[in-house]
């Protein structure tokens, strides 16, 4: 047998590691050896092996053969230095695991190939630590019996934490990730385990507990992430989410575990922030009908936008007391969910991607719906919502410039609302595009303004035309107790007309609100008083009533 096989380093190498694995093969005998781990792991018939290259690619996941081929022969041909490739390849318990194949050949004086060796190193996450935290991987996951134990689960996720790294960078980003795993670790009971789920997640397996046990234990996790010390003495504080689920009873396995954990955190994150929510019936539920309506959405979008339809909400003139335009607010009915809202479909839409293609569609829409009524009953001042990632989207400006074109609308009576909740990335290139669709016309409402400080902040750089008073301040306008609202209202349109904007009004429920907000001086008042949110033929009837009450005034 070759020597390459018989030396004390190679026993040496091999030995050294679970994960990495060594072989080496003698190319004129064409009989290689593996190291033992290797041969183990992957159930080799022995470490040495005849015609390793055929008995290897039976291990090879079909769909890899040809990457692992073509780069395999490249090397014993001679046309690559290394053979270096990623591939996966099945282990002994049958599951494909990703692997990193590494090696080179060493030839002869003639340039014959002798020997080829190389690394074999797992890459799929099968590494029992996280290298970051240093916490167990999900791979450990594999050796607990969640039948036979019980406890609960708790699935704990940071919220947004995308934000918290494009305010503080990747490394800051990966030092809280490391502090807050060893904050958990040291609440942690015993026999706890504590395991890095992905990014910003983070699993914890309490053995044993019971409910309040692990409810103080969450709260405890709460008040660390709202202090977190880092290296450098700055604090940093982040929000967390949980899901919590109780095995056995509602998981009796590793898949449905997961499973469950995951929902129950979804809904925490959408539902109830900060809190730690157990799994329920109800989130199952909730979670089956985000499925339905993703899919029904996307089944809509595909068929030309069916079930999608546009309703209108007069925009009343304050002076005059008639119809001045309407904000065009999206509806959709799916083949199976028929009640859905915007506040939960423009959600999927948003979550999916899908916002945009839909946004692009309701723009033409009231653009088109603009120029038909103005044939009819004179110009209307239009509006629509666009979600802050359709701004995003490169070709934005270019499409509202050309729909205005093609359906010959003066641009200025159409106003574009951005809702104000958005977290705006790139002030400085959306003030530009703002500013830009203004010479062409369009003017640009703040959506939802005075609900938080941000809307403050945006004035001083966002060029716009209108702020929409939050409905939150109007609808209570008229109950006792409720003058700071007033005062606020008042003190917005102050300061709008200071800064020389438009101002509407939105929510005015009642005819008591409207007698109090018609002494406000807004531009347009808007409200379920004067009309809720109908659809196309209804709004023309109010639009009609508005005419023959004008005709009958003039007469
Ligand atoms: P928003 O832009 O704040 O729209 C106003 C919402 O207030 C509408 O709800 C409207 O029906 C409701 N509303 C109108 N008058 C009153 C009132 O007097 N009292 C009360 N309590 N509510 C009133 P809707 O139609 O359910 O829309 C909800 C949100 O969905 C909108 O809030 C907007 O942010 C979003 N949305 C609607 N259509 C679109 C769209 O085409 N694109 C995008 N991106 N978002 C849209
Ligand atoms: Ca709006």
């Amino acid at each position: 047998m070759s020597d390459v096989f018989n030396n004390e380093l190679f026993e040496a190498f091999a030995a050294a590691s679970d994960n990495v694995y060594i072989y080496v093969c003698d190319m004129k005998t064409d009989i290689s050896r593996w190291s033992k781990a290797g041969v183990d792991y992957f159930g080799l018939e022995g470490e040495y092996l005849k015609d390793a290259a055929n008995v290897w690619a039976r291990h090879i996941h079909p769909d890899d053969l040809v990457v692992y081929t073509e780069d395999i022969t490249g090397v014993f041909s001679g046309k690559k230095k290394y053979h270096d490739c990623q591939y996966r390849a099945r282990n002994a318990s049958g599951t494909y695991v990703w692997v990193e194949c590494k090696g080179s050949v060493i030839r002869d004086a003639e340039g014959n190939p002798i020997i080829f060796a190389g690394l074999m190193t797992r890459i799929d996450g099968q590494s029992k630590y996280d290298s970051l935290t240093g916490l167990l991987t999900t791979q450990e996951m594999h050796y607990f019996d969640f039948a036979s134990q019980s406890g609960i689960a708790l699935l704990i996720g940071m919220d947004g934490f995308r934000k918290i790294i494009s305010n503080y960078g990747y490394n800051t980003g990966d030092e809280i990730l490391i502090k807050f795993s060893r904050e958990i670790s040291g609440l942690c009971n015993p026999g706890w385990k504590v395991l890095r789920f992905s990014g910003d997640e983070f699993l914890v397996l309490a053995f044993g507990s019971d409910l309040q046990e692990v409810t103080d234990f969450y709260e405890k996790i709460c008040g660390e992430a709202d202090i977190l010390k880092l290296e450098d003495g700055r604090k940093v504080g982040i929000s967390i989410s949980a899901g919590g689920v109780l095995f056995p009873q509602d998981a009796d396995s590793r898949e449905v575990l997961i499973n469950k954990l995951e929902h129950s955190l979804e809904y925490a994150k959408n539902n109830r922030r900060g809190s730690l929510v157990f799994f329920s019936e109800e989130i199952a539920a909730k979670h089956e009908r985000g499925l339905v309506l993703r899919e029904d959405l996307k089944q809509s979008i595909k068929n030309d936008f069916k079930g999608f339809e546009l309703f209108f909400q007069p925009f009343i003139n304050p002076d005059v007391g008639t119809i001045a335009g309407c904000e065009c607010l999206l509806r959709w009915k799916g083949e199976r969910i028929k009640d859905s809202y915007p506040m939960e479909f423009i959600k999927v839409l948003e979550d999916y991607g899908d916002i945009n293609e839909v946004g692009f569609w309701v723009m033409e829409q009231a653009i088109r719906q603009q120029a038909a009524w103005r044939d009819i009953y004179g110009e209307l001042q239009v509006s629509f919502n666009v979600s802050y990632q359709q701004l995003l989207d490169e070709t934005f400006e270019e499409r509202a410039i050309s729909c205005a074109e093609k359906y010959g609308v003066n641009p200025k009576y159409i106003i574009i609302e951005l809702t104000e909740s958005c977290q705006v990335e790139a002030p400085k290139e959306l003030a530009a595009m703002f500013g830009r669709l203004r010479e062409h016309g369009f003017k640009i409402a703040l959506d939802d303004f005075g609900t938080a400080y941000a809307s403050m902040e945006m004035l001083k750089w966002l060029p716009v035309d209108y702020i929409k008073v939050e409905h939150s301040f109007i609808r209570e306008l008229a109950q006792p107790g409720h003058d700071v609202d007033y005062v606020i209202v008042d003190s917005l349109l102050e300061m709008c007309r200071r800064l020389g904007y438009h101002s509407i009004i939105e929510g005015v429920e009642d005819g008591k609100v409207a007698d109090i907000v018609g002494d406000l001086n807004a531009t347009l008042l808007q409200g379920y008083h004067y009309s809720r949110p109908v659809c196309r033929k209804d709004f023309e009837r109010l639009l009609d009533e508005d005419r023959e009450l004008c005709e009958g005034h003039s007469k």
